[in-house]
């Protein structure tokens, strides 16, 4: 499974409009340190497909790829504005997997075009060429779904946007036994959780109890940038900071390796 992370920030991407803060100076002077909405994608054996289209450029990324398809963890703007305009492709309509919110970017819904809506329900799994994929509850209002995206050679789940985990989804979770992980953590380490958002005590937490052998940080912001580079030795081995666009290739435990 190849993956390639395409946004790792929420709606405060880097670089924010206006800010002098640190972390958004130096993403305007260097790109390779910008941060757009979430948004990812995985291919296997020529199917490609996106997590969250947070990206309103999206289109152009995927221009040359074997696109075939939309997971979609929730409605809120900064994992859905990329469907706006990809939404009116040409060509045949595609699924988008989501759950059900009747309110949540409701014009998306209204002028539908290429968008083959399929509403999904927690663990209900889904067959879509060379993937396995199940959804699976998170803590974030409206309703939430993370991702678990299976293929023979590996397993990679997208969590994001959550404050710690539904006790079900945990459960679910231990026993698939992620080779990676990517998940919510706006937060540097707080005194008491967000009740919408993770921090990273929360994600240690996770990260401790279901092993994988890398979990990446998402929804990242000026603020919890700035922290981790400030404690250099906060994130133990295994957990890291995504670099955006730079295609990494998923294989089982034990060999997970960055592609060159
Ligand atoms: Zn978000
Ligand atoms: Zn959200």
């Amino acid at each position: 499974m190849q993956l390639n992370f395409l946004g790792t920030s929420g709606a405060k991407s880097l670089p924010l409009f206006r800010s002098q803060h640190p972390q958004s100076v130096a993403a305007r002077q260097d790109p390779s340190r910008r941060r757009h909405p979430s948004c990812a994608y995985v291919e296997a054996e020529g199917w490609g497909l996106l997590l969250d289209a947070g990206r309103f450029d999206v289109g152009e990324l995927l221009e040359d790829k074997p696109f075939r398809g939309v997971c979609v963890t929730h409605f809120h703007p900064d994992h859905v504005q990329g469907l706006f305009p990809l939404r009116w492709a040409a060509g045949e309509p595609f699924p988008v997997f989501a759950p059900q919110d009747e309110v949540g970017c409701a014009d998306l819904t209204t002028w539908s075009s290429r968008l083959d809506w399929r509403r999904v329900e927690p663990f209900q799994t889904i067959d879509f060429g060379p993937f396995v994929l199940t959804p699976v509850p998170l803590n974030h209002e409206p309703c939430c779904l993370g991702w678990c995206v299976e293929t023979p050679a590996a397993r990679f789940a997208w969590l994001t946007d959550t404050s710690g985990l539904p006790t079900e989804t945990l459960a679910y979770l231990r026993g698939w036994q992620p080779d990676a992980i990517a998940i919510d953590c706006t937060y540097p380490p707080r005194e008491t959780p967000h009740p919408a958002h993770n921090d990273l005590t929360q994600v240690l937490r996770i990260h401790a109890q279901l092993a994988p052998e890398t979990t990446w940080l998402l929804h990242l912001n000026e603020a919890i940038l700035q922290w981790l580079e400030e404690h250099p030795d906060a994130l133990p081995e295994g957990v890291a900071l995504p670099v955006e666009n730079q295609p990494l290739s998923l294989i089982h435990r034990g060999n997970l390796t960055l592609k060159s």
